[in-house]
């Protein structure tokens, strides 16, 4: 029983971080089709979709960042649950080592990386009990730039652009509008909501995410939450927050609320935001003999419906893009716009939490002059002697606005490529010392993968696999100019007319 118990808890594994579900493939596909041709927000789509036919093809992660992953159990009744939570620990741990999970469980306090995912408080694994002699798994993997965007609110609040929102189910709707908005392209847009109104401040968010294991096309039983989640849909979809935060037609490609009692005193609205990259999969699995019964989500007699084809269009050149090859000068730097596409060959280092802080009282291992700095945390593996990238997407860039400054105007570096946009402080170094923000699609881990022609070396090794400074040499890296060195920022633009759309939703 327990071999094919940990077998049926790999395979879930493996499919979660590997396969889009078709419910999220769909509504990715309509997305896609909703974007203006050749805007950036459709060129972001279109690398997206490549995306994920690749991760299905080749079984590698959909996104870099695999999350925490999260398993929701029901089991019958005397069950033994301390022999599945080992198996389901060795599932992780294995997954891990083929690289299909990125070793993502850090100690709070030394940040030591276990390497496998295992560690106090992960993985999550909850179970409850029920009636029946089957075993239910669900499970969610979140990544750190959406679970970044999570929010919860107190009610009454007062929010910016939308007012006072008070104890109703208004007040939750302005709530919910608000935490898409505040999220522009941070969380990797579009998005999809788990939301719950009500419970306490633990219970609320667990609740919120128990949401996101709802189906995108199913009805809310409830008409008033209902006609809730259309609400938002249709509203948030009128922000302009658009694919990655570019601007765009298409915000949100899901949103599902429950409800929870509360406290007389408390007013809890929680909203669990998740990336396009959304992640959950679930079986049914024989009490008896731990073998899979049945899927949830997908039917495994069917193959992914393709994303790229009729409907859809991969990343497709148009012969306007800028070639950048690394070390970058000054003049080719300053020359770039926002809303240039550009394509990046030669050598990249990877650099995020870790090395920036240990930049701040440290000279850097590399000569970082006209250097290309890539907010990365790459799924790595040891082979053959040397090392191989096996998903490389960008992390949320806005982490490093404490450092980013500093690093470009003491080392030099030309161009940061991450996510979602730097502020004001970064924008004025560019400006300043000549160097531009180059925005990569996040979650598109192995079509930026792919781009990687091999690992030229590696430092800081110690500070773990996804936060160690990679030596990539990278060709046609492609990126589109977001901030640029003469003080323009798409990020910022969009924040603010989003805004103002957003006052236009007070009621
Ligand atoms: S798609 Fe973006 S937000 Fe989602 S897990 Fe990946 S990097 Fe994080």
């Amino acid at each position: 029983m327990m071999q094919a118990f940990f077998d049926s808890m790999l395979e879930l594994v493996i499919r979660t971080s590997t396969e889009l579900p078709p419910d999220v493939r769909t509504a990715m596909k309509t997305a896609t089709g909703r974007e203006v041709p050749g805007s950036s927000a459709a060129q972001a789509m279109a690398i997206i979709a490549e995306n994920i036919d690749q991760a299905s093809e080749d079984e590698g992660a959909i996104c870099q960042d695999t999350g925490m992953p999260t398993f929701e159990f029901k089991v019958p009744i005397g069950a033994n649950q301390i022999r599945m939570r080992e198996q389901v620990h060795a599932a992780v741990a294995e997954a891990t080592r083929r690289g299909k999970l990125r070793p993502n469980s850090v100690d709070s306090i030394t940040g030591r990386n276990s390497g496998n995912n295992l560690g106090p408080g992960t993985p999550v694994v909850h179970f409850d009990q029920w009636e029946r002699d089957d075993i239910e798994v669900r499970l969610i993997l979140k990544g750190g730039g959406c679970e970044n965007s999570n929010a919860q609110y107190a009610l009454p609040v007062e929010l910016p652009h939308l007012g006072r929102a008070d104890r109703s189910l208004d007040g939750a709707r302005k709530c919910i509008l608000h935490a898409v908005w505040q999220a522009q392209g941070k969380g990797c847009s579009p998005g999809a909501l788990g939301v719950c109104i009500g419970g306490d401040r633990a219970s609320g968010y667990h609740r919120a995410k128990l949401q996101l294991f709802r189906s995108l096309d199913d009805v809310n039983p409830d008409p008033q939450l209902s006609a809730l989640e259309a609400e938002v849909m249709a509203t948030a979809n009128t922000l302009g927050v658009g694919p990655m935060g570019f601007g765009g037609e298409v915000s949100l490609i899901g949103c599902k609320i429950g409800v929870a009692n509360r406290l007389p005193a408390s007013f809890f609205v929680s909203v669990a935001y998740d990336c396009w990259a959304f992640r959950r999969l679930g079986v049914i699995v024989d009490g008896t003999d731990g073998r899979i019964m049945e899927w949830l989500y997908r039917d495994p007699s069917r193959a992914p419906v393709p994303m790229v084809g009729p409907g859809g269009a991969g990343f497709t050149r148009t012969g306007r893009e800028k070639t950048l090859v690394a070390p970058i000068d000054e003049a080719t730097v300053r020359s770039l716009q926002v809303g240039e596409v550009v394509l990046i060959s030669g050598r990249m280092y990877t650099g995020r939490d870790a090395v920036h802080a240990h930049l701040m009282t440290h000279d850097p291992p590399v000569d970082l002059q006209g250097a290309v700095l890539y907010h990365c945390g790459p799924v790595v593996l040891e082979e053959g002697g040397g090392w191989k990238v096996k998903a490389a997407g960008p992390t949320t860039s806005i982490r490093e606005e404490p450092y980013q400054p500093d690093v470009i105007r003491k080392f030099g570096v030309r161009a940061v490529v991450g996510k979602g946009g730097m502020g004001a402080k970064t924008l004025a170094a560019m400006k300043e010392a000549g160097a531009v923000y180059l925005n990569a699609i996040g979650g598109a881990a192995q079509f930026y993968a792919r781009t990687i022609e091999r690992v030229a070396g590696v430092s800081l090794l110690e500070f773990g696999i996804p936060e160690a400074m990679w030596h990539l040499e990278v060709k046609d890296f492609p990126a589109i100019v977001t901030m640029d060195a003469q003080g323009n920022s798409l990020h910022r633009d969009v924040e603010q007319e989003s805004g103002e759309r957003l006052a236009l939703l007070r009621g």
